[in-house]
């Protein structure tokens, strides 16, 4: 009865495309059967890092000095005005959450022998509160979807915690302004995620200043190990 349904829904769906195909969201040729969002040819065409294969990559340099980091990464090369660029405005303020879980899925079959290698829990960077209220979801959450859904590890979203601004900056000292811009984060409970290898998956890794500070934050957890993973990195 079950597969009766789906075979029923999915006619319905190629019928609905007939009329309404779904367009590749870089090049807007209508997708065919099994592309989801980007086509195959646009896919192929994405500029890949392979950083994956260089522990002492570029981005891992980044952490030098700042953060104890067992390893990092980024897939894509992000530039402006490429099809990089536009795939992550196109999940950043286009509302297409389902893309970035599309992306992480990619990434997933790309690099899953890297990311499998003794990852216990994926953890997004969470997000300003406010700033998910407006978008409605968190970007780098639907990128670890997609990811576990090749990769078998769970996503954490409650340990990690993005603090909430405490008083105007103004009425603070130059001193306390940089305290507070250096804690934004925090951990819920560092138990949770005692002797944990965590994958922290994050969008664009530019500066890698962010990704430090929450770092810091799960450093507390004891025996913690952490690695980086970002779809691209400018
Ligand atoms: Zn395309």
């Amino acid at each position: 009865m079950k597969k009766k349904m789906q075979v029923t829904k999915q006619i319905l769906i190629n019928f609905i495309h007939l009329f309404f195909p779904q367009l590749c969201v870089l090049c807007k040729t209508p997708l065919i059967q099994g592309e989801k969002q980007i086509c195959l040819d646009c896919l192929c065409d994405l500029p890949l890092t392979n950083f994956h294969t260089d522990e002492n990559n570029p981005v891992f340099r980044l952490f030098i000095g700042k953060a104890d980091i067992v390893n990092a990464t980024a897939w894509l090369r992000y530039e402006k005005g490429t099809k990089v660029q536009k795939l992550i405005h196109s999940f950043k303020y286009y509302n297409n959450k389902d893309l970035a879980y599309q992306l992480g899925r990619q990434m997933g079959l790309s690099l899953q022998p890297y990311i499998n290698q003794e990852i216990d829990l994926l953890i997004p960077v969470p997000l300003h509160k406010k700033r998910q209220r407006e978008r409605g979801y968190n970007q780098s959450e639907w990128i670890c979807k997609g990811l576990a859904s090749v990769v078998p590890i769970p996503v954490c979203t409650n340990s990690l915690q993005r603090k909430t601004a405490s008083g105007t900056q103004t009425d603070k000292s130059l001193y306390a302004r940089w305290a507070n811009v250096q804690q934004l984060f925090t951990l819920s409970d560092k138990h949770d995620l005692k002797g944990k290898h965590i994958l922290l998956v994050d969008d664009v890794i530019t500066s890698g200043s962010t990704l430090s500070m929450c770092a810091e934050a799960l450093s507390v957890a004891p025996g913690i190990k952490i690695s980086i993973l970002a779809l691209a990195a400018a």
